[in-house]
């Protein structure tokens, strides 16, 4: 036998029961997404490399060793498997259109791809529910797009989940504190580490960021961004406060918050929990007025968040949040391989009135006996048996024998009518 072919490292298959769970969590957010009026879009998962080196920044950990690039061998474009979502939404935004009349709500859910050293909560193949706000610049929809997520914690019974929150006030604002930056890490020149030192001049404020004990003191006594912000975001911050106050979403103004792309501007934000070590962001996103313009359309702003569905659903576990069982409603046992044909046209009947049904499976040697056919439909979780014996479907009927009401009697129903009595097989 060849050797087996495994899958790629970081990769996940997600297969049942744990599928289940993904659907559930997929369901969730289509019923909250309509709730806020938020549609639907699916760009693909290959975008040209500029695109990402654009848009997120050539600085940044994403552009600079997590994404799998590769030319293509047919023509020599530079592709890029999608790190993350926003920067396809806002190409796919200018490359339609869609601003033309107004701003636009919109999701997407899919795989995102980066190289990172897998473990608990980080994959290379991860999934993110993604809301892109584009064409509105105003702090009311800074406050709706936090919502949304708490909306999902609230469907899908979610605790512990706290909202953090900052202001990177507008691009000016950041270049004059970025100066101030690095003036103040030049003059500790020695007490910077090798990725620090690196990043001073190309990125300082991703030094603010670092996880180094060592550099702890030197980022306390740092410049503040707030001490730079002139009016206008301060008064845009203002309101997204005002308006989580109202809503009774407590947050925490955490001021060394900044997030790894570097489109952001004024409102940026995360999801935090301390249960899932220390992968604890569930949820980030903020405001990216610059992005739209530098993929090449007409200015306009935007806000969104990304949400790595991992994550959401290890938390989910972790409180044995559960969804619903999937059960079928119904198991139809076969007890002649003869009578095939008429079980499955009454099987498609019964899928038509809306109820689930798991047949059994006959095989090429037959339905084998009605002890183990039987012993599965009991395994399935069915609440019936349907039997569909030689003398039922010769008078035009099934038999339904319930197999978890030890006091419920067998019946004979009519295969001509099955609406009539259909309802009475769903599972409460
Ligand atoms: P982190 O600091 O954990 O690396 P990030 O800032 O790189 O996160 P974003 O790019 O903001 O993450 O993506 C949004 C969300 O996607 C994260 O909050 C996280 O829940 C999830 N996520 C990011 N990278 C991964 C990954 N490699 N595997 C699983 N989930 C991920
Ligand atoms: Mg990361």
């Amino acid at each position: 036998m060849p050797d087996p072919i495994q899958a790629v490292k970081g990769m996940n298959d997600i297969l049942p029961p744990e599928s289940a769970r993904w659907e559930w969590f997929e369901d969730v957010v289509r019923t909250v997404m309509r709730r806020y009026g938020y549609l639907n879009v699916r760009v693909p998962i290959v975008e040209p490399t500029p695109l990402f080196v654009r848009g997120l920044g050539e600085v940044t950990d994403i552009v600079e060793k997590e994404m799998y690039s590769f030319i293509d061998s047919m023509n020599g474009d530079a592709l890029t498997l999608r790190p993350e979502g926003t920067a396809g939404v806002v190409r796919a935004a200018v490359e339609h259109s869609m601003l033309y009349d107004g701003g636009k709500r919109l999701y997407y859910m899919g795989p995102m791809f980066r190289h990172e050293r897998p473990q608990r909560g980080r994959y290379r193949q991860f999934h993110q529910v993604g809301v892109e706000a584009l064409g509105f610049g105003g702090p009311d929809v800074d406050a709706e797009v936090i919502l949304i997520a708490r909306a999902l914690w609230r469907e899908l019974g979610l605790p512990d989940v706290r909202l953090e929150l900052n202001t990177l006030g507008q691009a000016e604002e950041r270049r004059v504190h970025r100066e101030a930056l690095i003036r103040h890490f030049e003059a500790h020149r020695e007490q910077l580490d090798a990725d620090a030192q690196r990043r001073l001049h190309s990125n300082p404020l991703r030094i603010l960021d670092t996880k180094n004990p060592a550099m702890q003191a030197l980022v306390e006594a740092a410049p503040k961004l707030g001490d730079f912000l002139g009016e206008s975001s301060l008064k845009h911050l203002d309101a997204v406060r005002a308006q989580l106050d109202a809503a009774g979403q407590p947050y925490r103004i955490n001021p060394r918050l900044v997030r790894g792309m570097d489109y952001y501007n004024l409102t940026v934000f995360e999801w935090v929990t301390d249960r899932l070590g220390s992968q604890g962001t569930v949820c980030g996103g903020g405001r990216y007025d610059g992005l739209v313009e530098l993929v090449g359309g007409k200015p306009a702003p935007g806000i969104g968040w990304g949400l790595g569905i991992e994550r959401v659903l290890d938390l989910l576990q972790q409180v044995n949040a559960a969804p619903p069982a999937a059960v079928p409603d119904v198991y139809a046992v076969v007890p002649d391989a003869a009578a095939l044909p008429q079980v499955m046209a009454a099987l498609e009947t019964l899928r038509a009135a809306g109820i689930n049904v798991l047949m059994h499976a006959a095989g090429k040697d037959g339905p084998g006996s009605m002890k183990s056919q039987f012993k599965k439909a009991d395994a399935s979780g069915a609440r019936h048996a349907l039997v569909f014996g030689a003398a039922e479907l010769a008078a035009g009927q099934v038999a339904v024998k319930p197999l978890r009401d030890a006091a419920a009697q067998q019946s004979t129903r009519p295969l001509a009518d099955v609406p009539s009595w259909a309802h009475t097989l769903l599972n409460a």
